[in-house]
């Protein structure tokens, strides 16, 4: 016990994601569509920072923090001001971020949450410090490595966007824990459709690591909750190394470089910021009344939890397999939607749960990026329901249909794999595969398994396009006729 408790490993985060469903900034009227527009083109003086613009606070990203405050069960402050944050760096043309502030008379919008994660069937509870509104810097661009570019580019379309800040306490114990939250996290700021993070660089996170008690070291720039696990568990690896060397892990902050997967210095103790934080006084307190809280109370959708239970009991379907579908709100919605067109939700939470996902999976793909449609899957599932194809085909159709987008139909007549159910086709099979295996043939006649093996050389030689029944039958009643004359 004494040496689980010296090795283990606190994780607090600290995530970044945009508002991505507001249409307009944090403090001006400037767009907030920035991806794949030309560089800084969506930009004004409050943006960019000219002296005396004045900036003005978006209603509906308080009312979207607010939603996600109460999502994540924290207390809501009634009354908060902005800070200012002060740094010098190319991506802040102002050279300060508008941001909240817990210290010197501040309050952030909300605090003390937190949020119930599964691991291993047990429920952990993974307690959130903080909330908080703040406006995203601009876009630094490097050629190859940041330590290795020759030099910088600056785009401030995106600078001035929503963001809404959250931190964990360092509740978390791996970095699995770690995904799974963030996962968590964002399905819940997706159902409350204030987010989407399909979109590039929408949810950002920093991380605090420490292992066995010792020195806390900060890891920047973690892109996705997919590059989360790697870039804990390289620093895990990093820090355990020094310890194991009996070398001291020192107070830094260090970069995570998705592209070379390591972690790099970026600044020590010596180093760090102090930001002088200081009220902004261009922009009014914010007050948050008790109405407020319960008209963005009404407007809430069903949150994650809520739709898992509903998933069980409308649908049906295995605990695990609604907490798998509802930890993605993208495959939640298809799967409805499947439903809608066709009601076998067993069924269709099935291809979902196996096939479906492992493609996804293995090809490193969300959903919304493959081809494929509810209309789709629906139709495959009815095909082979309808006797046309196979369970078999079917799993070979559906690579081809989320790669492709081609209708089911379609790929099963260009690619000839209707099932074959008729008796005079397979018996002239049957005829071709006895033939060749006379040796099993004979050693079928008392042998179950080898009639199995004879039923595999047929489903071989239809290239599994057989009706398995029909097929089973016809071998049988052929070793029956064989049995009744008598061995040869
Ligand atoms: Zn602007
Ligand atoms: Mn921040």
């Amino acid at each position: 016990m004494g040496s689980a408790i010296q090795n283990r490993i606190l994780i607090g985060l600290e995530i970044h994601t945009q508002l991505t469903s507001l249409k307009t900034k944090l403090f001006c009227s400037c767009s907030s569509d920035y991806r794949g527009k030309d560089p800084n083109m969506l930009v004004c003086p409050v943006c960019f920072g000219i002296p005396g613009a004045l900036p003005v606070l978006n209603k509906k990203a308080v009312e979207f923090a607010v939603m996600a405050a109460i999502a994540l069960n924290c207390k809501i402050s009634k009354r908060m001001f902005f800070f200012r944050k002060n740094y010098y760096y190319p991506d802040m043309p102002k050279n300060f971020q508008i941001s909240q502030y817990d210290r010197a008379g501040g309050v952030p919008l909300a605090v003390d949450g937190f949020l119930h994660i599964d691991v291993k069937r047990k429920r952990k509870k993974i307690r959130i410090s903080r909330v908080h509104l703040e406006e995203d810097p601009g876009r630094l661009v490097h050629l190859g490595p940041i330590d290795q570019s020759p030099y910088t580019l600056v785009d401030y379309n995106r600078a001035g966007i929503a963001l809404l800040e959250v931190v964990t306490d360092p509740d978390l114990n791996s970095p699995k824990e770690a995904r799974i939250f963030l996962q968590k996290l964002r399905s819940i700021l997706e159902h409350l459709e204030i987010f989407d993070g399909g979109l590039e660089g929408a949810m950002r996170c920093d991380a605090n690591i420490s292992i066995a008690g010792g020195t806390r070291v900060e890891v920047k720039n973690i892109s996705s909750f997919k590059e989360v696990e790697r870039a804990l568990s390289f620093e895990i690896m990093r820090q355990k190394d020094l310890v194991e060397k009996g070398l001291a892990v020192e107070r830094e902050t260090r970069h995570w470089d998705e592209t070379r997967r390591i972690t790099l210095t970026l600044r020590t103790k010596e180093e760090e910021h102090d930001y002088r934080y200081f009220p902004e006084l261009d922009l009014v307190p914010i007050v948050i009344t008790n109405d407020f809280i319960e008209g963005v109370k009404d407007q809430m959708p069903e949150l994650p939890e809520a739709r898992i239970q509903r998933f069980i009991t409308t649908y049906n379907i295995p605990q695990y397999n609604a907490e798998v579908l509802v930890s993605d709100k993208a495959l939640a919605d298809f799967f409805e939607r499947c439903v809608k067109l066709y009601n076998k939700p067993k069924e269709i939470g099935n291809w979902m749960m196996s096939d479906l996902l492992r493609y996804l999976y293995e090809n490193n793909l969300e959903l919304p990026e493959s081809k494929i449609t509810p209309e789709h899957l629906v139709e495959m599932i009815r095909l082979i329901d309808d006797g046309v194809i196979s369970g078999k085909i079917g799993k070979k159709v559906l690579p081809e249909i989320i790669l492709t987008g081609r209708l089911p139909m379609q790929i099963i007549e260009e690619e000839g794999l209707v099932k074959v159910t008729s008796r005079e086709t397979l018996e002239k099979i049957v005829d071709r595969v006895f033939a060749e295996n006379p040796k099993a043939v004979e050693d079928a006649l008392t042998d179950e398994k080898t009639v199995h093996f004879l039923v595999g050389q047929l489903m071989k030689e239809t290239k599994g396009k057989a009706d398995p029944q029909l097929a089973n039958q016809i071998i049988r009643e052929r070793l029956e006729i064989i049995k009744a004359k008598g061995r040869p």
